[in-house]
């Protein structure tokens, strides 16, 4: 009988306290926790720092962090304790040596005194004439007597699983049956000389006393899982089930790493993805909905639709423009929206002076238009103010499209004839902006084109741009509203006359 047949669903994720999340290992630990919310299981959190040298206690407050940003939570987990902990493995060490104990005492482990040095002397010089290296079970056969007199004498030892003959088979719910002879699997290292566990051996006893009923991780480890189900079988342990996901790989094919940009959730974050949207992305790495081909899966939706047994084998390559496709469309439907939009302005200075906008009227008033104009076009809310700085420039004093525009015979007349008509206006509202164009196209006998191209050169310097519809209540809000650096319509076209109007 295996855990997993007792039928109480317990799901793990355990993410070394190393570095930053990255979006390939949160795939990991997102399929988890679907597949564990879904079953109405319970979601173990467990840190595995036994790596001292490389782990970090900051590393493990912004894993905390990230998860519960991104909007996954957990049952069980170092901060909020749990029936079975302590769950970081660097406070289990009494466990791990207990049941090496208890293994050495069954003959079923043994001590070994090889040195690391010697063993890889050994490996180096059998795989440079092309044959696979095993450790040869040197220490298998020492007595009792030999093992105390040089644990008396001081020399190092570690302890190793005696491997049994035969074949190991499990199965995975995404590999299928899979079977692995144990002639290619050294002895496994249990502890270390230090004391400390390895990763398989922690992970096995602490998945069985967690009582963890699937294990869902990357097929990075698909090959450490035989060596995992030998220790299962020598502490007599119920076996889980397995799921080995595949890997996530960049757009150039290779495995997924910084050198391909902002893959750690905090980046993510802080360019301004949503958690929903990055959810729904990272789902689909490996994983599809049904037949209705939508790709646009909310959280709750995953939760009910997802399914463990139809994730991909192959790798699932990482789009940024897919991921951007489907913030998008999260963005322009957040009911946060004014407020994220806000926070992306303010570190470019494209907000009202709070001085002057003690209410925050000025402050919603821009940004319903910067939304209004720009948000369709944006992906993440910090492409916004670069989007602003492109709209609202007006490099008037030196533009080819201004020159070539001025020289249009009849365009100038055009232009003095806007400006006398915007002159005797305060601020530009769109509808009285298309009064003027009405009237400039009954005086001048211009349309269409002819008539609106010299309107947009003289009013933004360029030859194209937004539509006027958006870029004029856009400008004139802003203007209207003190935001820096914005020259109102009016001032534009006085300012092209200057220039051109010879
Ligand atoms: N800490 C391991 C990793 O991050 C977990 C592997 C497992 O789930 O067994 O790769």
């Amino acid at each position: 009988m295996t855990a997993a047949d007792e039928g109480a669903i317990r799901v793990r994720y355990c993410p070394s306290p190393t570095g930053l999340l990255h979006v390939g290992n949160l795939r990991t630990g997102l399929f988890a926790w679907l597949f564990a919310r879904q079953r109405g299981g319970v979601f173990v959190l467990r840190i595995e720092d036994t790596d001292a040298a490389r782990s970090d206690e900051r590393f493990e407050q912004t894993i905390y962090r990230d998860l519960r940003w991104f909007g996954m939570d957990w049952d069980e987990g170092p901060d909020t304790g749990g029936p079975y902990g302590p769950y970081r493995q660097s406070e289990r060490g009494a466990i791990y040596r207990d049941l090496s104990g208890r293994l050495l005492s069954e003959g079923k482990a043994y001590r070994c005194f090889c040195s690391e040095d010697a063993l890889k002397r050994q490996a180096d010089a059998e795989r440079a004439s092309g044959l696979q290296w095993k450790y040869p079970g040197t220490c298998r056969g020492l007595t009792s007597e030999e093992v105390d007199g040089r644990i008396g004498a001081g020399e190092a030892s570690v302890v190793r699983l005696e491997v049994r003959d035969g074949a190991v088979e499990f199965d995975d719910v995404v590999h299928g049956r899979t079977r692995f002879s144990t002639d290619v699997i050294s002895d496994p290292i249990l502890l270390r000389s230090d004391a400390t566990p390895t990763y398989n051996y922690a992970v096995v006893v602490d998945d069985a006393l967690m009582k963890i009923s699937d294990v869902i991780r990357g097929d990075d480890h698909l090959s450490n899982t035989p060596k995992q189900v030998l220790i299962y079988e020598a502490l007599d342990f119920d076996m889980p089930r397995f799921a080995h996901l595949s890997t996530v790989l960049g757009p150039d094919r290779t495995r997924l790493s910084k050198r391909h940009g902002a893959t750690s959730i905090a980046e993510l974050r802080d360019v301004g993805y949503l958690p929903e949207a990055l959810m729904n992305y990272v789902a689909l790495l490996g994983w599809s909905p049904g037949a209705e081909g939508s790709e646009i899966v909310p959280p709750a939706r995953l939760v009910r639709e997802f399914r463990l047994d139809r994730v991909h084998r192959s790798p699932a390559v990482f789009d940024f423009g897919k991921l951007r496709f489907i913030n998008r469309r999260y963005l322009r439907e957040s009911p946060d929206l004014p407020d994220r939009i806000a926070r992306a302005l303010k570190p470019a200075g494209y907000l009202p002076d709070p001085d002057e906008d003690p209410n925050g009227h000025r402050r919603a008033e821009w940004v319903r238009a910067v939304i209004d104009t720009l948000v369709a076009g944006v992906d993440v809310p910090s492409e916004v103010a670069p989007s602003l700085d492109d709209v609202l420039a007006f490099p008037v004093e030196d533009s080819a499209d201004c020159r070539a525009v001025a020289a249009e015979g009849g365009v100038l007349d055009l232009i003095r004839e806007l400006g006398r008509e915007l002159d005797a206006r305060d601020y530009l509202a769109i509808e009285d902006f298309r009064a003027v164009a009405q009237r400039l196209k009954q005086s001048t006998g211009l349309k269409g084109r002819r008539l609106f191209h010299p309107v947009r050169v003289a009013l933004t310097a360029r030859g194209s741009g937004p539509e006027l519809d958006k870029l004029i209540p856009l400008v004139e809000t802003g203007a209207r509203l003190g935001i820096r650096g914005i020259v109102r319509c009016r001032d534009r076209v006085a300012a092209f006359l200057e220039h051109y109007g010879r």
